[in-house]
């Protein structure tokens, strides 16, 4: 293990114009003492480069270039890598995590690793065009420099079959003119000649230049290294100048008023002939899965007038629904009034709509926000009273015309005392999404002593909250991985 501390920030610029590099991207190149990349993308972000040592390399030399990046972030420096697009699509990334994988680097060894995504070329691309790539598409690269013709031609095959939108990365080069003529021999054995295909060059840089044809004729004009090429699915056209591959809302609704179809529904799979839904289900049952969901998926539209200085307060929605959580929860002060209703649809879709989750013990109390649904089996989620001190508490009811039972929450929940909702939040937010605090859950289940209150069995979780920040931040990595 190498005891010096350095980093090693692989890093995508995204197509090459300073608009399209993300802030994320454009600190890690500032943050940096060394940066490394080819010579085109260096000279992309030169601008930024005041100061710093520059290594430009040329296209053949990849391995050097990680092991350079590598070995000196190793050494204690702070090394950025950039490649263009995102540097985990055909770009550098890869090759790194072999060079490391090399010399038995372990999590924990310098250098610390940080991958910042970019820009892809197919995202830069498509966007040029109008909107290609909003149904399923497939990326493949024409280069066999690395890779076996026998595999493209495969995939190419396979993506045509498949009825994908395709985005050729590499398509061409002054030595290799063949592999775009069998590519699109390949696809025109599956898609009419007319298929409407982009070619698109330098996108966001000088030289940028747009082309629209089809299958029958893009041949025809120039493509070469910096070229994306995108071949239409069987559903794409062309509109006004703007490339489309439709999502197949037609397939569902109208779209002159917006009415569902007959005999289809709304936010349900579309029914049709090999529908899922007129399938029986192999081997007995479906597994029980862990499924996050949208919250406020199927909210009714509203338009308000959007006050920024409202939504500033809120660092992101779980956060602000966790807190929004915490401090409606927190009139409910003494014992005397631990039995509350909920009446309004606001109140309860406060408690319905936590994301993220929170678990905390303090003192006597336990909290626990998030994946919280309502109907829903609050019990699960940890919020009941295995403390004596609240001996004699009612259930929390919630009441709602809508529902037609009444459901009945045997529930305790405490406000934070002296802590306020931030510094509870803080403590123990687990950010992402509600799977985390499922297998957080699950975890606390496996390894939680049981408790008898009230003649039932409790899961007892009160070490959880027990845990320093420190001691939960080491939870977080290695156990939740998040
Ligand atoms: N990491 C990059 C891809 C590198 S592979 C990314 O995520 O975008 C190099 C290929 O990407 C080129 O041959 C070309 O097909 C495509 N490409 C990269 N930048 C491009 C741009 N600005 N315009 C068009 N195509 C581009």
């Amino acid at each position: 293990m190498n005891l010096t501390s350095g980093k090693l920030n692989i890093v995508g610029i995204g197509p090459g114009n300073d608009e399209h590099i993300t802030p994320a991207a454009l600190s890690a190149i500032k943050e940096a003492d060394y940066v490394i990349g080819y010579t085109t993308y260096i000279n992309l972000v030169k601008h930024h480069l005041g100061g710093k040592q520059v290594t430009r390399t040329g296209m053949t030399e990849e391995i050097t270039r990680a092991q350079t990046a590598v070995d000196t972030a190793r050494s204690g420096k702070t090394v950025t890598l950039i490649s263009s697009g995102d540097a985990g699509v055909y770009g550098m990334a890869g090759l790194v995590f072999e060079v490391l994988r090399n010399i038995g680097w372990k999590k924990g060894d310098s250098p610390e690793i940080k991958m910042i995504p970019g820009i892809t070329a197919d995202s830069s691309c498509a966007s040029l065009v109008g909107a290609p790539l909003v149904h399923d598409a497939a990326r493949i690269s024409l280069s066999d420099l690395l890779t076996p013709w026998s595999v493209i031609e495969n995939r190419i095959e396979s993506a045509a079959k498949g009825d994908f939108v395709i985005n050729l990365y590499n398509p061409a080069s002054g030595r290799r003119q063949r592999q775009i003529v069998e590519a699109a021999r390949i696809i025109r054995k599956y898609r009419p000649g007319g298929t409407p295909v982009a070619l698109v060059k330098s996108a966001y840089r000088r030289q940028e230049m747009v082309q629209f044809s089809d299958l029958d004729h893009f041949l025809e004009f120039e493509i070469g290294m910096n070229t994306t090429v995108i071949i239409g699915s069987s559903q794409s056209f062309v509109y006004e100048g703007f490339f489309v591959t439709p999502r197949g809302y037609g397939n569902k609704y109208s779209l002159e008023d917006g009415s569902v179809r007959p005999g289809q529904t709304r936010a349900i799979s579309l029914r049709g002939e090999g529908d899922l839904a007129s399938r029986p289900i192999e081997h007995g049952s479906l597994p029980n899965l862990n499924i996050t969901k949208i919250q406020g998926a199927f909210v009714r539209t509203s338009t308000t007038v959007f006050d920024p200085e409202e939504e500033d307060i809120k660092p992101d929605t779980s956060a602000a629904n966790a807190l929004a959580a915490l401090q409606f929860l927190e009139p409910i002060q003494t014992k005397d009034t631990l039995r509350e209703e909920l009446h309004s649809k606001e109140e309860i879709s406060l408690l319905g709509r936590l994301g993220g989750g929170i678990i905390l013990k303090d003192q006597n109390d336990f909290f626990l926000v998030g994946k919280l649904k309502q109907p829903i089996d609050l019990e699960t989620f940890g919020f009941f009273n295995i403390s004596e001190q609240y001996e004699n508490f009612q259930p929390l009811k919630i009441k709602d015309q809508s529902l037609t039972d009444q459901i009945q929450f045997k529930v305790l929940i405490s406000p934070p005392k002296e802590r306020d909702p931030q510094f509870i939040y803080d403590l123990f937010a687990i950010y992402r999404n509600s799977s985390v605090s499922e297998r957080l859950w699950n975890y606390v289940l496996d390894n939680g002593q049981n408790t008898l209150w009230n003649g039932k069995e409790y899961i007892d979780a009160r070490w959880l909250g027990n845990s320093p920040r420190q001691i939960w931040s080491v939870f977080r990595e290695t156990l939740l991985k998040c």
